[in-house]
C-alpha cells in the first residue's frame, strides 16, 4: 500500500529534483508523530483519485449546467460527492465545490451578508479562526465582527455573555466555531440566542464534522443555517471545504461558491471527496472517530497527570488545548522542544487570553491504529521532550511510528 504515496518511477525519471522532495515528505510524515489537531492520513484510495484524469478537467458551474464541454464525468463524480454528503449529514443541500475550509466561510458569508453587517463569533485570542474576523483577513475588513470569549476559569464558552454580546449589538449573523475548543459547543443554546435577536446562524464544523460522520459529536445541521466545514481534518478525505445546509439557502450557497468567490471546481478533489464520503459512511469510520475521542481523552489525561494544565479538564473531541506553564516552559518552546523530538503540534490560544498552550489532536495517530497503550507513551514522550531529552525521544518515536506505518509496512 505504501507504493501509492511513493514517486512513481516515472517521476523520478524526469524530475528527480521533486521526487526527492516527496519522498522526504512521506518518510517525515512516516517517522514522526503527526499530533496536529488539522490533520490526518487518507486512504489511498482518496489518493488515487487526487491523482486522476479528473485532474485535466475544467467544470465551471454545477452538473448539468456547466461552462465548458465535455462534463459527463466530472457531473457524475459531483452528483454521487453531493448525494454522498447529503445521506452522510442528513441535509437536504450539500455544495462540495469550495476549494478549502476558508472558502466555505467566505461563501457562506457571502450567501447571507453584506458588506458592514455585524457579525459575533469566537474572538480569535480565545480561538476563533482567522475567517471569524481577523483584520488580517478578508472577514475582518468587511465585515463589522463582535468576539465572544470563553471563561478564564473553566475553559467554557459561556452563553450568557453570547446572549448578552447579541442584544446589544444585534449581529446579522452568529458563528459558532473553534480552531481549539476541545468541548462540543451547545448548537441548540446558539440556535436560542440567534433566534432572540433574529440573526442567521452559521456554523464553522472544520474540526468536528468527521466526529459528526462517525457519530461521535452531535450535529450542528438541524441547528444551522449553513455549516461550513473542511473535508481533510478528521474527516480525512482530501483538502476541501463544504457548505451544508436547507433547501431554503441551496439557492443563494451555489451561487455564493460559484460565480460569486470561486471560478472552476476542482473535479479531482470533488471525485477524493466522493470517495471519502463513502468511506466515512461505512461501520469501519464509526470505530475509528469513536476510537479517535477515546484516544483523546486517554491522552488528555496522561498529559494532566505530567503536569500540563488541558483546558477545560479533558476532551469531548479529537482536540486537547493544553498549558505547559507549570513545567516551566510555554507553548511555543514546548512546540519547538517537541519538533525536535519529531513530535509536529501547533501552539494555540488559551482562555486566560495572553499566552499560548499547546493543540494537539487524536486523528492521525488513530487511523495509524494507535490504541490507549500508545497514548500513555506519547504522554511519557512529551514529558521526555520537554525535559530536553530530545535525541533518545527522537528514537523512541521513531521506534513507535515504525510500528504504525502510516500507510502499511
Ligand atoms: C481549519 C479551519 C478552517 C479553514 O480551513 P482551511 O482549509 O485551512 O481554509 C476554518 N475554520 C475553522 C474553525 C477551522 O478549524
Amino acid at each position: 500500500m505504501s507504493v501509492i504515496t511513493q514517486p512513481t518511477d516515472l517521476l523520478r525519471q524526469q524530475d528527480p529534483q521533486l521526487a526527492d522532495i516527496l519522498e522526504g515528505e512521506r518518510q517525515r510524515q512516516a517517522t514522526t508523530l503527526q499530533m496536529s489537531a488539522a490533520e490526518n492520513f487518507t486512504s489511498p484510495a482518496v489518493l488515487a483519485a487526487l491523482g486522476s484524469a479528473l485532474a485535466n478537467k475544467y467544470a465551471e458551474g454545477y452538473p448539468g449546467a456547466r461552462h465548458h464541454g465535455g462534463c459527463e464525468y466530472a457531473d457524475l463524480a459531483e452528483r454521487v460527492a453531493v448525494e454522498r454528503a447529503k445521506a452522510l449529514f442528513g441535509v437536504e443541500h450539500a455544495n462540495v465545490q469550495p476549494h478549502s475550509g476558508s472558502s466555505a466561510v467566505l461563501a457562506a458569508y457571502a450567501a447571507l451578508l453584506r458588506p458592514g453587517d455585524t457579525v459575533l463569533a469566537m474572538g480569535l485570542p480565545y480561538g476563533g479562526h482567522l475567517t471569524h474576523g481577523s483584520p488580517a483577513n478578508f472577514s475582518g475588513r468587511w465585515f463589522d465582527f463582535v468576539g465572544y470569549g470563553v471563561d478564564a476559569e473553566t475553559g467554557l464558552v459561556d452563553y450568557e455573555q453570547v446572549q448578552r454580546l447579541a442584544r446589544t449589538h444585534l449581529p446579522k449573523a452568529i458563528v459558532c466555531g473553534s480552531i481549539s475548543y476541545p468541548r462540543h459547543l451547545e448548537y441548540s443554546a446558539f440556535r436560542e440566542i440567534a433566534d432572540e435577536v433574529g440573526a442567521h446562524l452559521i456554523v464553522d464544523a472544520a474540526h468536528p464534522i468527521g466526529l459528526v460522520a462517525g457519530g461521535a459529536a452531535p450535529s450542528p445541521v438541524p441547528y444551522a443555517d449553513l455549516v461550513c466545514a473542511t473535508t481533510h481534518k478528521v474527516l480525512r478525505g482530501p483538502r476541501g471545504g463544504m457548505v451544508l445546509c436547507g433547501a431554503e439557502f441551496a439557492e443563494r450557497v451555489d451561487r455564493a461558491v460559484f460565480p460569486f468567490t470561486q471560478g472552476g471546481a476542482q473535479m479531482h478533489t470533488i471525485a477524493a471527496k466522493a470517495v471519502a464520503f463513502g468511506e466515512a459512511a461505512a461501520p469501519a469510520f464509526t470505530r475509528y472517530a469513536h476510537r479517535v475521542v477515546a484516544n483523546a481523552r486517554a491522552l488528555a489525561a496522561a498529559l494532566e497527570q505530567r503536569g500540563f494544565a488541558v483546558t477545560t479538564g479533558g476532551t469531548d473531541t479529537h482536540l486537547i488545548s493544553a498549558d505547559p506553564a507549570r513545567l516551566g516552559i510555554d507553548g511555543p518552546a514546548a512546540r519547538g522542544r517537541l519538533a525536535a523530538a519529531g513530535i509536529v503540534l501547533e501552539t494555540c490560544a488559551l482562555p486566560y487570553g495572553d499566552q499560548r498552550g499547546i493543540r494537539l489532536g487524536t486523528a492521525a495517530v488513530t487511523t495509524q491504529g494507535m490504541g490507549k497503550p500508545e497514548m500513555a507513551e506519547i504522554a511519557e514522550l512529551f514529558s521526555a521532550a520537554l525535559r530536553g531529552e530530545a535525541a533518545g525521544t527522537r528514537t523512541a518515536v521513531a521506534d513507535l511510528t515504525s510500528r504504525f506505518p502510516p500507510y502499511g509496512a
